[in-house]
């Protein structure tokens, strides 16, 4: 094999595949390096919002394992309620498909694909070397896409997160009474563990459920997670697989980009911070990404500097604002339960942001003046508040 490539991209999860898919499509030569056998399971809810759709230039609904309408929500285990939205809020995956689907739509537009490979060691001088347990590889740009902690991100000292959340997640296979149960709707429990919250998201034949938060409530998401078991009358010994994994959020304009590297998806800490979400930030992110390279490829940019405002102009105030929401909630996590459960345009507008018709900083801003005083007392709150 010819070892020279215009593009290398390490990783392939959404945000490597994505970018791989849209250089390959323009004619740009790109190796893939994985370090896993395709398709591999990753620890994910694979739960997808809506919007997410109108992102992909292909369909994905193929392979999705349930479309959602309603959420049920309660705070602390207890007070249920649900909501229903006409159109659909989310689409649950299973995650290994996912990332195989969108790997092979890069693969069939011309990427290579090298996977169950080690990366050695990364060198960014005149051209990129990538020395792996196959072969070296060279290139003109590297896109780093390994996730958080990332061997490119730690290997040119680019710290892109601020902070992180902690998540646990198993994949659950229940009696058919109690599957059918959770089958139609995705299940929210917040406000037990401080900055964190426990979600249910059904798959065609078993549950993924999980509970994850921001440090330091992070040291109780076993804790939560066993209790949110029992509380949901759900078995640990329905449970087939249980891995725990951290969330980087990016809340301030850390660099993203080295003199011939870009970063992509949880590599450059885009998990929304309200959410704990990351495929939808790291699908936008791979695809500025694959245009911004090839624009820099072909002389239309001057720099790759530019890099870093083609991506915080479109994610980093609305990851800031939704870092404030989670922080808001945390302060009044009882007050935002009962708006959302008697407020119909508290609920409209949590929908509106899963449709993509709303996003977190056209919410802050019907706050008005109020929104910094809000943020700032909650801040304070948070800091002093054990989970
Ligand atoms: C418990 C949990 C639940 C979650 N639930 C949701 C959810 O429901 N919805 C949602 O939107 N987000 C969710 N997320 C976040 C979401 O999983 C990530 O944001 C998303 O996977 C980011 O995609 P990515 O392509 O950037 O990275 P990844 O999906 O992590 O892909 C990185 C790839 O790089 C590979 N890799 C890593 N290191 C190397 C290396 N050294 N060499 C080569 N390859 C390497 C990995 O094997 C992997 O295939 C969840 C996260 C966790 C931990």
């Amino acid at each position: 094999m010819n070892n020279k490539f215009d593009v290398i991209v390490i990783g392939a999860g959404p945000a490597g595949s994505l970018s791989a898919y849209y250089l390959s499509r323009k004619g740009v030569r790109v190796l893939i390096l994985e370090k896993c056998r395709m398709p591999r399971y990753k620890i994910c809810g694979g739960g997808v919002q809506s919007k997410v759709l109108d992102l992909l230039p292909f369909d994905i609904l193929q392979i999705s394992h349930k479309t959602i309408h309603d959420l049920v929500f309660t705070k602390n285990f207890v007070d249920p309620f649900s909501r229903h939205f006409d159109k659909p809020l989310m689409y649950c995956f299973m995650r290994d498909e996912l990332d195989q689907f969108l790997l092979e739509k890069a693969i069939e537009q011309g990427s290579t694909l090298i996977d169950g490979v080690e990366i050695k060691g990364i060198d960014e001088n005149e051209k990129i070397t990538v020395a792996t347990s196959m072969d070296i590889y060279y290139s003109d740009f590297l896109i780093g896409a390994e996730g958080p902690n990332g061997i490119t991100a730690k290997t040119l000292g680019l710290t892109t997160k601020d902070y992180s959340s902690l998540a646990l997640e198993a994949e659950l296979y229940p009696d058919s009474k109690t599957f059918e149960a959770f089958s139609g709707s995705v299940t929210i429990d917040w406000g037990t563990v401080n900055g964190g919250y426990g979600w249910i998201f059904p798959k065609k034949d078993h549950l993924s459920i999980g509970t994850g938060a921001f440090f330091p409530g992070g040291k109780y998401v076993k804790q939560y997670f066993d209790q949110f078991l029992v509380a949901n009358q759900l078995k640990k010994e329905d449970i087939k697989s249980l891995k725990a994994a951290i969330l980087p959020h990016r809340i301030s304009d850390k660099r993203i980009y080295s003199s011939r590297t870009i970063l992509v998806g949880d590599a450059a800490g885009l998990v929304d911070p309200f959410s704990g979400e990351g495929i939808n930030n790291a699908l936008i992110s791979a695809s500025l990404a694959g245009n911004f390279l090839f624009e820099l490829m072909n002389g239309k940019r001057k720099d790759i500097s530019e890099y870093q405002g083609v991506i915080d102009s479109r994610l980093l105030k609305e990851n800031i604002t939704g870092h404030e929401i989670r922080m808001i909630f945390n302060f009044i996590p009882g007050i935002s339960h009962k708006l959302l459960k008697s407020n119909d345009r508290v609920w409209n507008s949590m929908a509106k942001i899963f449709s993509g018709e709303k996003n977190y900083v056209d919410v802050s801003k019907r706050f008005g003046k109020y929104w910094r005083p809000l943020y700032f007392i909650s801040q304070k709150f948070n800091s002093s508040k054990t989970p």
